[in-house]
């Protein structure tokens, strides 16, 4: 049994990981309109990683006999108007990401469940990974996003990645 806390905070955080899985649709969608559709890709990945974390929760919760609750997924919040917007909010988002992470690590610890702390081990290494690759984008965007054959060149990058399935099975 899951201690109560503890699982109403994997509830949440299902509910969390389809949040951002809608914010960076959000993000690929400001991109498309623009015609960077390697941003566009790189989001759209991303996004589907994020629907990939929902479901591991989602597994995890079930695995334990805890109830999983599909609450109602918000509207994306945030303000697009330049091309760095989107890469900003991102790198905040994921810090955000890791302070949730980081809350239900605490509150599994205070309930000595070393089961879910085993279980978000993998997300204490994703989140560090998450926000490099937010920073990194950030980082480019300041180096070449300004130039145009900078862009075209990060646009064609960000283009080439594809999708993997994450590396924890549950
Ligand atoms: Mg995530």
């Amino acid at each position: 049994m899951l201690n109560e806390k503890v699982a109403a905070l994997l509830n949440t955080q299902v509910n969390k990981e389809f949040y951002s899985a809608y914010l960076y649709l959000h993000f690929s969608n400001f991109y498309k309109e623009q015609g960077l559709d390697g941003f566009a890709n790189w989001y759209q990945i991303q996004a589907q990683e994020e629907r990939d974390h929902a479901m591991l929760f989602v597994k995890y919760l079930q695995n334990n006999d805890a109830p999983v609750v599909y609450e109602a997924i918000d509207k994306p919040d945030a303000q697009l108007r330049e091309r760095m917007d989107p890469l900003t909010a991102g790198l905040a988002h994921e810090q955000y990401v890791t302070s949730l992470i980081h809350t239900i690590y605490e509150a599994a610890y205070e309930a000595r469940d070393f089961r879910t702390m085993q279980f978000l081990d993998w997300f204490v290494k994703e989140q560090g990974e998450e926000e490099t690759n937010a920073s990194d984008l950030v980082k480019k965007m300041e180096l070449f996003g300004s130039d145009s054959k900078g862009l075209y060149m990060l646009d064609n990058e960000l283009g080439a990645r594809v999708y993997s399935a994450p590396s924890l099975t549950l």
